[in-house]
C-alpha cells in the first residue's frame, strides 16, 4: 500500500493553495495514509490549517530557525530524511515546488516526476510535454519513492474544514548546509487578487502597444476583482514585470474566467490557460489563434471595445 508525504507550501505564515490541490493528487493515488510535512520557523498555525484539509492523515512539523525562509538547499535535505518509509513524495509543481523537488530526488537517488495532471495508477501518471501539445503517460520504478511535482492547475483543492488531523512534531537529524543562506526578498507588493489563485484574470498582450496602455488592463481587472496577467511579449516589451507571465515560461493558471486581450494565442502562451474555465479574447485580427480556444470573441480594437465593456459591466 502507498503513504504519501506532501510538502506544504507557505508564505508570510499562510499555507499556500496549492498544498490542498497537491493532497487531491495524493487521494487520487488511494493510499493507506497522507501526511503533510511542515517545515517553517514556527510551525503551530500552519499545522493548524493544515491538519483541516480533507484527507490528510497527519500534519509532520519540523519547527528550526534555519526554516524560516524557503530555501531549496536547506529543505531539501530534511525532506529527503523525513521522506523513509513513504512511497511518495508530493509537492506542488510552483515555483518553489519546481526549486525543491529536483534535490530531493536527486538526495534520494530517484527520476522525478514532473507535473503530474491525472493519476493512472500508483505508479503511472499523465502529464503534458511539448508545452501541453501532447500528453504522456510515465511510468515511475516501483522499486523506488516516487518523488513527483504536482501541476496545480489541474486538481481542484481538497475540502477544507471538516478534517482535525493530528500533528506531531517530527525530529530530524540531519546536518543543514552553510552554503545558501537568505539574504532578501523582494516582491511585487499589490492588491489585487493573485495570479496564480485568481478565479478572475484579466491579461494584456503585445496589442496593448506600451507600458502606459497597459494601465487600460489594470483598470478593467480592478472592476472586475481579477488579477492582472501578460503575455511573453508583453513582459519582454517592458509593459508589465515577469511575474505576471502566464504560458509554458510564465505562470501555468487556472481561472474560472481568463480574459486574454491583443494576445495572439501562440501555443507557448495557451498552455498556460489550458484548464481555464471561460476564456474572453479580444483581438482585432479575426485570425488570430487566440479565438480557437475563446469561448467568447469579440473582433476589434481593445481600446474601443474595453470602454465599451466597461461601461455595461457599469
Ligand atoms: P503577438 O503574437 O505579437 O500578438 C499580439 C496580438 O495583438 C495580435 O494578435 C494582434 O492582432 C493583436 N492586436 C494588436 N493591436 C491590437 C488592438 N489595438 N486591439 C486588439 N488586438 C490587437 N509566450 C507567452 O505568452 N508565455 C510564455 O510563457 C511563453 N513562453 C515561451 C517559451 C518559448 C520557449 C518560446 C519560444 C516562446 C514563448 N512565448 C511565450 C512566446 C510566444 O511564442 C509568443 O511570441 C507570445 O505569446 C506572443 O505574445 P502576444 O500574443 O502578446 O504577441
Amino acid at each position: 500500500m502507498s503513504k504519501i508525504l506532501v510538502i506544504a507550501e507557505h508564505l508570510g505564515g499562510k499555507l499556500n493553495p496549492s498544498t490542498a490541490r497537491a493532497v487531491s493528487a495524493a487521494v487520487a493515488v488511494k493510499p493507506e495514509a497522507i501526511d503533510v510535512l511542515v517545515l517553517a520557523d514556527s510551525v503551530a498555525a500552519l499545522a493548524a490549517e493544515a491538519a483541516k484539509i480533507d484527507g490528510v492523515s497527519r500534519v509532520l512539523t519540523v519547527e528550526r530557525a534555519e526554516n524560516a525562509h524557503p530555501l531549496a538547499a536547506v529543505l531539501a535535505p530534511q525532506i529527503a530524511q523525513a521522506a523513509a518509509g513513504y512511497s511518495h513524495v508530493f509537492v506542488p509543481s510552483t515555483t518553489f515546488g519546481k526549486d525543491v523537488t529536483p534535490r530531493v530526488a536527486a538526495l534520494l537517488g530517484v527520476a522525478q516526476v514532473s507535473d503530474v495532471m491525472s493519476v493512472e495508477g500508483p505508479h503511472s501518471f499523465k502529464r503534458p510535454i511539448y508545452a501541453g501539445n501532447a500528453i504522456v503517460t510515465v511510468e515511475a520504478n516501483p522499486a523506488h519513492t516516487v518523488v513527483a511535482t504536482i501541476r496545480t492547475a489541474s486538481w481542484p483543492a481538497a475540502a477544507n474544514g471538516a478534517n482535525n488531523a493530528p500533528v506531531e512534531a517530527l525530529a530530524l537529524d540531519v546536518a543543514l548546509p552553510s552554503h545558501t543562506r537568505y539574504v532578501d526578498l523582494q516582491s511585487g507588493k499589490s492588491d489585487r487578487p493573485d495570479l496564480q489563485s485568481a478565479s478572475k484574470v484579466v491579461s494584456g498582450g503585445r496589442g496593448v502597444g506600451s507600458k502606459e496602455n497597459f494601465d487600460i488592463i489594470f483598470k478593467l481587472a480592478d472592476k472586475l476583482g481579477a488579477a492582472v496577467g501578460a503575455s511573453r511579449a508583453a513582459v519582454d516589451a517592458g509593459y508589465v514585470p515577469s511575474d505576471l507571465q502566464v504560458g509554458q515560461t510564465g505562470k501555468i493558471i487556472a481561472p474560472e474566467l481568463y480574459m486574454a486581450i491583443g494576445i495572439s494565442g501562440a501555443i507557448q502562451h495557451l498552455t498556460g490557460i489550458k484548464d481555464a474555465g471561460t476564456i474572453v479574447a479580444i483581438n482585432k485580427d479575426g485570425e488570430a489563434p487566440i479565438f480557437e480556444v475563446a469561448d467568447f470573441g469579440l473582433v476589434g480594437d481593445l481600446f474601443k471595445i474595453i470602454p465599451e465593456l466597461e461601461q455595461t459591466i457599469g
